[in-house]
């Protein structure tokens, strides 16, 4: 199964495959399965019924690997409309947003602006964060890959300096997690912990599933034992019974911490962790650049692969 998971996040990454498969209707049903629609009013339909179902959720504008300054710019205009539209429809209290700093700028080069695109990223981050609490809600940094590690957490910081309420991702897979959970286990810091979505070499990243697991255990280990707010964000059903086994262990009161899932993935369990009494929050990702969040979730589970490949050959 590894070569096909590793084969799909390489092509992921594929330009040209990207032009061919985005000419896909977005109501393909695989494609529907994990993205809500492509317009604002998609995504304000899904959060409302998830709202109803008694479900939070954490809003993404899909984008990533951004190329210039305009389309930067047209992203931080589209989060705007976004937070816009949720404060709006009643939604502030129910739904965040959750940002990848390379759709923002952060792989600019440094000629696109003095400061490069370090500094691009943290400025269009503040204004999104500033949109964000005036509609009352907040903004969680996305992690991609492990190139972006560093200079997330250092906008991390920047940020939090007048938006402490801003939230981080960290990725079990990483080597360097743990102690990132350390520095990051302080009180009011949001952490979201995830197994991680990359296609990362050995030298950085454990590659086995079963290591990865065990650095999540650990990882958790360290953020429910902190002061911060952890979420906990995963499918994996053992890990869920983990997190619960944990969390009372460590005297943690429900509300404490949440569970975070991704849209579409396990409804069911999703319903049945908020019918307990768990915060759980749905990230919610709209837009027309859903290719490389598609291909991610893909190579997760690569037995979708022949949904989407008969899609693709039935396209009109
Ligand atoms: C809220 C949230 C935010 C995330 N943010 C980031 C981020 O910022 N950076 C990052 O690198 N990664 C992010 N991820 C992705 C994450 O790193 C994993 O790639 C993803 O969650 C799958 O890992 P898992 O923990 O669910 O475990 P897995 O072992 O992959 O899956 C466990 C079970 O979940 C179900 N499942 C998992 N994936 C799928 C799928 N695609 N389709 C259908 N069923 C599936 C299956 O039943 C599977 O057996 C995020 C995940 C979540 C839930």
């Amino acid at each position: 199964m590894r070569p096909l998971r590793e084969g799909l996040l390489i092509l992921s990454r594929s330009r040209a495959l990207k032009r061919l498969v985005t000419t896909l209707p977005v109501s393909s049903s695989v494609v529907r399965s994990y993205v809500p629609g492509e317009r604002v009013d998609d995504v304000v339909r899904a959060v409302t019924r998830l709202a109803e179902q008694g479900l939070h959720a954490t809003v993404d504008h899909l984008g990533e690997d951004t190329t210039d300054v305009e389309q930067a710019e047209a992203a931080v205009a589209a989060y705007a409309e976004l937070l816009k539209q949720l404060s709006a429809h009643g939604l502030s209290h129910r739904a965040e947003v959750s940002v990848k700093l390379t759709a923002i700028g952060l792989a600019l080069p440094d000629e696109a602006a003095p400061g490069g695109g370090f500094k691009i990223a943290l400025e269009n981050a503040r204004a999104i964060c500033r949109a964000a609490r005036n509609a009352g809600t907040t903004v969680t940094l996305d992690m991609e890959d492990h190139h972006w590690t560093d200079a997330t957490l250092a906008i991390l910081r920047e940020l939090r300096k007048d938006f402490p309420e801003t939230g981080a991702v960290l990725q079990a897979y990483l080597h360097r997690t743990e102690a990132d959970c350390r520095d990051l286990a302080y009180e009011g810091s949001r952490v979201r912990l995830c197994k991680g979505a990359y296609d990362e070499p050995a030298d950085v990243a454990w590659t086995d599933p079963a290591d990865v697991d065990r650095s999540y255990v650990r990882c958790l280990k360290v953020l429910l034992a902190g002061q911060g707010y952890p979420m906990i964000a995963t499918h994996d059903p053992r890990l869920i019974e983990i997190a619960a086994s944990l969390a009372s262990r460590y005297g943690r009161a429900q509300g404490t911490y949440e569970y975070q899932m991704l849209f579409g993935i396990r409804p069911l369990e999703q319903q049945r962790l908020a019918e307990a009494g768990e915060t759980v929050r749905v990230y919610v990702p709209y837009g027309t650049e859903w290719y490389g969040y598609l291909m991610r979730r893909l190579a997760e589970r690569p037995r979708n692969l022949s949904f989407f490949l008969t899609s693709l050959v039935s396209k009109k």
